[in-house]
């Protein structure tokens, strides 16, 4: 199946894909030959006239495209020509950009009520068209105020992680080192014991990357708003427009939001764009701490998937706030659960960086 952005779907160039009887050769004209123009002219600077005939110069820049690529039928030739066939579809076809995954659709949401049950949501019967507000220019303000903090977090976070790296041995039970000039790790390796039980595991090595994985993707979510250029920096914390979600949540998105390839899909029920977090006035209410902590916490629901999903399935609590008192109940879980906690990330990363906060 063809699978770039620009072939996908076509029936004429599937068939040129698929059999000999479908070769596109000069003189075919129609919407199939147009595509290939535009596949040469972005593959390979053809500078084709995209007008969907098949002439001179369209065969001249497909004979260049085959002789560049080495593209010949040794079956029954010895050097390229300038038909495009089964080789040369499947060629292009490559190095064109894929069809995103991002076909539209709804997903469904996680999003951090105030009463801190954070719950995995989807469409309500008869949920019909969502009335909207203005984003509070509370929100509005205080999201690029909030932004650089959570990054000192995760940043944090991503510092106590390498200073324990060389600690977390595959297949050896994780201990705290006491060795001299060790103050860094020693603290480091105590807090991945405390938050995610990382001493329990018998290979301590894979649950160590996942922690480390899950923090790198936040890095790169963040990086990526942090770009200046509206048009390449997508959108991450963004102010609730929804009348509903004021009412219920501090915060939501969809588990794995960052992985999609633009906004086409929705989170389900609300028919916003999966592609960020929402922030809701009523997070405005709690203290500053807290108000970082639901950031994480969503940013690691927003980030995960790849390589694991962090959700509140499979014994992983609804409730967040660690910061509220959660405490006991968080740590009643499994080791294994705590890998999937968005809760647990969020704890991690504000233990590692409040000394660095300057909060009220
Ligand atoms: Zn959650």
């Amino acid at each position: 199946m063809l699978k770039s952005q620009l072939f996908r779907g076509d029936t004429r160039l599937q068939a040129a894909a698929d059999s000999n009887p479908g070769h596109i050769v000069p003189g075919d004209r129609g919407e199939h030959v147009k595509k290939i123009q535009l596949a040469l002219n972005q593959l390979d600077n053809a500078g084709l006239n995209p007008d969907g005939i098949y002439g001179q110069k369209t065969a001249n820049a497909v004979l260049a495209y085959k002789q560049k690529r080495g593209i010949i039928n040794h079956t029954y030739q010895n050097e390229a020509d300038n038909i495009v066939g089964i080789m040369t579809m499947k060629a292009l076809d490559e190095e064109l950009p894929p069809a995103g995954d991002d076909g539209g659709g709804e997903v469904a949401f996680v999003g951090m009520s105030a009463s801190g049950v954070c719950e995995v949501e989807g469409a309500k019967k008869g949920s019909g068209p969502q009335q909207t507000q203005q984003p509070s220019a509370k929100t509005l303000i205080a999201i690029p105020l909030l932004e650089p903090k959570v990054r000192i977090v995760i940043a944090a976070a991503t510092f106590k992680l390498n200073s324990a790296d060389q600690f977390v041995k595959s297949n050896e039970k994780l201990v705290i080192p006491t060795g001299p000039f060790q103050a860094n790790a020693r603290s480091a390796v105590k807090l991945l014991i405390d938050v995610f039980s990382l001493d329990k595991h018998k290979n301590p090595r894979p649950g160590f990357e996942n922690i480390r994985r899950v923090f790198f993707n936040m890095n790169v979510a963040l990086n990526r708003s942090f770009e200046t250029d509206p048009l390449i920096a997508p959108l991450l914390f963004v102010p609730n427009t929804l009348v509903s979600q004021e009412k219920v949540a501090f915060a939501y998105t969809s588990a794995g939001g960052a992985f999609l390839k633009s906004s086409k899909t929705k989170l389900k029920g609300l028919g916003v764009p999966a592609d960020r977090i929402y922030i809701c006035d009523a997070l405005m209410k709690e203290n500053e701490l807290f108000q970082i902590s639901t950031m994480v916490h969503e940013l690691a629901h927003f980030v995960s998937g790849q390589p694991i999903l962090i959700s509140h399935d499979h014994g992983v609590p609804k409730g967040g706030q660690f910061l509220k008192g959660a405490k006991d109940k968080l740590d009643k879980i499994t080791p294994e659960a705590k890998l999937r906690s968005p809760e647990h990330y969020a704890f991690f990363a504000m233990i590692a960086g409040f000394k660095r906060l300057d909060t009220d």
